[in-house]
Formats: C-alpha cells, sequence, structure tokens
C-alpha cells in the first residue's frame, strides 16, 4: 500500500508498505481522506518533538471499512461501512472505569502521535472496534474527516463550562478556533468574538457565525467592551501563547474562566493578579473524551452546511509534500485533506464551499 512517510524533518515520502491485516477485535479501514492538523505541521518541521523521523502520521480521517477482525462483535460495521477512527486508544480493561475521561487513563495512545503506529497518511489502517465510529452515507464523506478536530472543539467548550447564555471570546481563528466557533454554536451560543490577524481568514470568521476582532488594529480587551458593552464571560484560546492569555484573561469577567486548548508556547508569562485578584481560572483540555467524539460525529452526520467552510482545498498523496511545505509559510483559511482514494471523493463539498464565500 502506499503511505505518506516522515522521511526526515521538513519531507515527507510517499512509500510502499506491507498492507495491514485485521487481527482479533480490530478492524481494517480502507483510508478515504485525512486532514492536516496544526501538530502534523510542527511534527513535518521538527518544532513540537512529538513525531519521527520513519512515522506515518495522521489523526483526523475518514474511511470505509475493507475489513473486520475474527474477535469483532459491533454489528454496526461491516465492509463497506463509511467510518471515522477515534484517535485515542485506551486499553479494553480501562473502558468502565474511565467512562466520561477515556482521554484520562495513563496508557492512553494516540493514533497518528505513537510513531511506531502506521496511522492515516496510509491507504490502510488498522484499530481496535471500540474506536471506529460510523457515519452515515447522507453526509458529505469529507465531514468525516472534521469530526476529530470538532470533538477536540466540543471537549473544550465543555471544559470551559459555557452555557449558553454566555458571550465567548475566542483567541485565534485558524481550524481550531473555527471548530470551536461551530462547538460553541452546537452548545446553543449566540454571542461569539474571534480574534484573527490573517486577512484571508476574516470572511471565513464572518460565515460561520462569530464577530471578528483584529487584534493588531485594537487591544482586544478593548474591542470587547466595545463589542458587548462589558466583558466576555468566558475565552478559549485556540492560540496558547503569553499574548492570547493575557487578552483572554483581561477580557473575560470576574470569576470567568479561559480554556487552553492552543499549544503554541511550551512556558506562558501571564498577569498574576488577573488570575488571583481577579478570581479567573485557566484550565486545559487537549483531546475529549469518547462522548465528546460521538457528539461532534452526530452533529456533522446532519451535514450543516457551514461544515464545509472548514475545508479550504484537498490535494492527493503526490502533493501532500508541497502542501505541508506551504501550509507552513503560508497558512489557508481553513483546513487542507490529503485525499487517498480519489474515487469514493465528491467534489461537491469544495464546490459548495466555494460558492458561499463568493
Ligand atoms: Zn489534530
Amino acid at each position: 500500500m502506499r503511505a505518506l512517510v516522515l522521511e526526515s524533518f521538513g519531507k515527507l515520502a510517499v512509500a510502499d508498505l506491507d498492507e495491514p491485516s485485521a487481527d482479533a477485535d480490530e478492524v481494517k479501514v480502507r483510508i478515504i481522506a485525512t486532514g492536516i492538523c496544526g501538530s502534523d505541521l510542527h511534527g513535518y518541521s521538527g518544532a513540537n518533538g512529538r513525531r519521527a523521523p520513519g512515522q506515518v502520521m495522521g489523526h483526523e480521517t475518514v474511511g470505509v471499512v475493507s475489513a473486520v477482525g475474527p474477535d469483532v462483535t459491533r454489528d454496526d460495521i461491516s465492509p463497506g461501512t463509511i467510518v471515522t477512527v477515534n484517535p485515542v486508544v485506551i486499553p479494553r480493561e480501562g473502558i468502565e472505569e474511565f467512562t466520561g475521561r477515556e482521554q484520562h487513563h495513563p496508557e492512553k495512545w494516540v493514533l497518528g502521535v505513537a510513531q511506531e503506529v502506521v496511522s492515516a497518511f496510509a491507504e490502510y489502517i488498522v484499530v481496535p472496534e471500540r474506536n471506529v465510529v460510523p457515519l452515515p452515507y447522507t453526509m458529505p464523506v469529507l465531514f468525516g474527516a472534521l469530526v476529530e478536530p470538532l470533538a477536540v472543539a466540543v471537549n473544550a467548550v465543555r471544559r470551559a463550562g459555557i452555557t449558553k447564555d454566555d458571550a465567548v471570546l475566542v483567541l485565534g481563528g485558524g481550524p481550531i478556533g473555527q471548530s470551536v466557533i461551530l462547538a460553541l454554536q452546537m452548545a446553543g451560543v449566540e454571542r461569539i468574538l474571534v480574534t484573527e490577524v490573517l486577512p484571508e481568514r476574516r470572511d471565513l470568521l464572518t460565515a460561520l457565525g462569530a464577530t471578528v476582532i483584529n487584534p493588531t488594529a485594537e487591544p482586544v480587551n478593548e474591542a470587547v467592551r466595545r463589542i458587548l458593552g462589558r466583558p466576555a464571560d468566558a475565552a478559549i484560546d485556540a492560540v496558547g501563547a503569553s499574548p492570547t492569555v493575557n487578552d483572554a484573561l483581561s477580557s473575560i469577567k470576574l470569576g470567568g474562566r479561559v480554556c487552553l486548548v492552543g499549544m503554541g508556547q511550551t512556558e506562558l508569562t501571564i498577569d498574576a493578579f488577573s488570575v488571583s485578584t481577579a478570581e479567573r481560572s485557566i484550565v486545559g483540555s487537549f483531546t475529549y473524551a469518547n462522548s465528546d467524539f460521538q457528539a461532534a460525529a452526530d452533529w456533522l452526520a446532519g451535514a450543516p452546511g457551514k461544515a464545509a467552510l472548514l475545508i479550504s482545498r484537498t490535494v492527493d498523496m503526490d502533493g501532500a509534500d508541497d502542501a505541508f511545505r506551504s501550509l507552513e509559510e503560508h497558512p489557508t483559511s481553513g483546513k487542507v485533506l490529503v485525499v487517498l482514494t480519489p474515487s469514493l471523493v465528491a467534489e461537491g463539498v469544495i464546490a459548495e464551499r466555494n460558492e458561499v464565500l463568493t
């Protein structure tokens, strides 16, 4: 089978690898398309230290079941079922104890991060049956690759303790910030502000239903008060750098909560008094529980038109290395997906997006 191997930092090569087979309770999935995540870009450059040469990355994926192992018991999965894959894998024995917080299992591993596991930038992968999530045929197939990033956002919204009447500030309108806007809307939130420095992303963010703040034109905390007439109730930082965390803290009410989901810097310098004397909290968010992943899948299964806005373009395997390199230098407005099985992708999603934005 063909796979995109991280040959060295800054270089993805199409390699020929042995096709895996489904043993025991594993499901073999033929990958249709896999999204390029910010963490993959940092892995590609070597910046995050969480990917290594020789690895096949990929964790935001959609595919079709091609075979099931002899011990698979689920009756909602069989060859031909369209599926996405929850990349957070925990031991079978831990499932009951860690229900609702699977990501906290000390022995969890993550598909696309675990360096020894061939992940979704390959034509085939095998995963435990419990990590496979079936999707309806009525959903545009590429939406399946959006389930994982949306699940990240669903968990972040939950961790931030947000309720539907809150006014929420999102820091950063890249792919994570865009998913956060959709996850806030899933939670019924109507007043959403988002900061974004790149002009080419602002139309997209407006089309998603958020009010865009340009942090280079006006201090963010002043812009929030000008727009809302008061501070925001909560903030979700999809950048994760000292300036954005401080903007988040100074833009929300006393006692408010900031959820840190972006990982832009490994160390932060924050204004301590804007936490202590203002009784604000900062909480972290990284992956998601199974229930968040399923909620994201269920919402996308309804084929919401807005989801198409999140996909900027698709590339094939031979174009992937160029796409990674250019994304590092020039971020696109939304997400880029690598299509591994072009015959199973309808072009309609991209056409629909372009129609909305033009
Ligand atoms: Zn990701």
